[in-house]
């Protein structure tokens, strides 16, 4: 059996004309004798509005009831995707995860796939119907409904794909693919055919919203080759794989920026174990991402200064958190609103030397300031003034040949 996992997003479901639309996607694979598995997301906006309602009705909505009603999304894409492939006249049924079963372990509302029944579906498979199956939700030991997280119906393919051992996995969205930098902010950008997991989940965890993070993650594990096309075109999208299957002459593969950042100084705080654990307890409690992280050596041995950058809409928190922490000392507080981050991506930095410098004077000579700087083995970062991001996006493009 030639096993194809068809994922399609919540815009690609959006309307009536759409599902029409894609309902002529899946028939074309099963036309070419593919057995093929449908994952569906919820019509868009609809997961949003069952939040929106859970909110409503408590400010302390249960879980495990939460997981119920966000799910139910999926349930009336899919049984609407069936429906239209049994009027074209294909053999089409829905399956939500408990009749599968679809099992998860780990917390309501961020589950993870861990087991999948395969009996059902297989037999389903072979007498030719085309399963249409509810992502995004599973069951849990308890036969309780869960959900894995916001944007989960790519897990809910991937393990599928991994599950049935299927030959292709595609992520139908509404964009034509992973970008080299994002289209909105630069028409230069240009579509990347293959990228690698490790590339991706730093673009992804970098604000490139075209899959859900984990689900890459779940991907690298389990060696599953992922395609990420556009349902609204034919075009070709972007193959994200393993490092060893790609040949590549690019040194960086993309470039990525976040939009409202703010950096935190502490000037002078004391250089002694525990201090900077103590600055990051309470901000952790409180649920801020704390991003970069940079501490000055101290040039007297007793005094150093940190510096790290936050979200700005969690500015306001942080100073008051700061401020009402009496287990910590320093001289000065200092804030800046309006920064961005900058970050190439690449493996190829790995056995490329200069990039960090080929990226510096890129910068320096269009008087971009860079404030903090951090480096990881595939991304280098770079704070800069927000007002510079554009045209910092647009040097370093350059700079690495990406628009070719
Ligand atoms: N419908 C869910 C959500 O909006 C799952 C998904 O879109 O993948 O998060
Ligand atoms: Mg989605």
């Amino acid at each position: 059996m030639k096993i194809v996992v068809l994922k399609f997003g919540g815009t690609s479901v959006g309307t009536i004309t759409k599902i029409k639309k894609i309902a002529k996607i899946i028939s074309n694979y099963s036309k070419k004798r593919y057995s093929v598995i449908v994952v569906s997301s919820a019509m868009s906006g609809v997961t949003n509005e069952l939040i929106r309602k859970s909110k409503e009705i408590s400010n302390n909505y249960s879980d495990a009831e939460y997981d119920v009603l966000v799910s139910s999304g999926e349930q009336v894409a899919c049984s609407l995707i069936a429906g239209r492939l049994v009027h074209n006249g294909l053999k089409s049924r829905s399956w939500l995860a408990w009749q599968i079963p679809i099992f998860t372990h780990g917390p309501h509302k961020n589950s993870r796939i861990n087991n999948i029944y395969k009996t059902k579906i297989l037999k389903y498979l072979k007498s030719g119907g085309i399963p249409i199956i509810a992502g995004f939700q599973g069951i849990n030991n308890e036969e309780r409904l869960t959900t894995v997280g916001r944007g989960g119906s790519d897990a809910s393919a991937i393990m599928l794909a991994k599950f049935f051992k299927a030959r292709r996995c595609i992520i139908y969205t509404d964009v034509e693919g992973v970008f080299t930098t994002d289209p909105k902010k630069l028409i230069n950008a240009k579509k990347i055919k293959v990228i690698s997991y490790e590339e991706m989940l730093e673009m992804a965890s970098l604000g490139s919203k075209v899959m859900q993070p984990v689900s890459i993650q779940d991907a690298r594990l389990n060696r599953i080759d992922i395609e990420v096309k556009s349902s609204f075109t034919n075009k070709l999208g972007t193959l994200i794989t393993k490092k060893s299957n790609i040949i590549n002459n690019k040194i960086i593969t993309g470039i990525s920026s976040t939009n409202n950042d703010s950096k935190v100084t502490l000037v002078g705080v004391k250089d002694r174990p525990g201090v900077a654990a103590s600055i990051f307890r309470p901000l952790s409690k409180n649920l801020i991402n704390v991003d970069m992280v940079v501490q000055n050596i101290s040039a007297n041995g007793k005094e150093t200064d940190l510096t790290f950058t936050i979200k700005t809409e969690d500015l306001n928190k942080t100073k008051k958190i700061i401020k009402e922490n009496n287990d910590i000392n320093f001289r000065k507080l200092l804030f800046e609103k309006g920064v961005s981050k900058i970050s190439i991506v690449g493996v190829g930095m790995i056995t490329t030397p200069g990039v960090t410098f080929k990226m510096f004077q890129a910068l320096a000579l269009k008087k971009i300031n860079i404030k903090v700087i951090s480096t990881s083995e595939i991304k280098i970062s770079v704070l800069i003034d927000k007002k510079n991001t554009k045209k910092a996006l647009i040097a370093l493009h350059k700079e690495f040949k990406l628009n070719k």
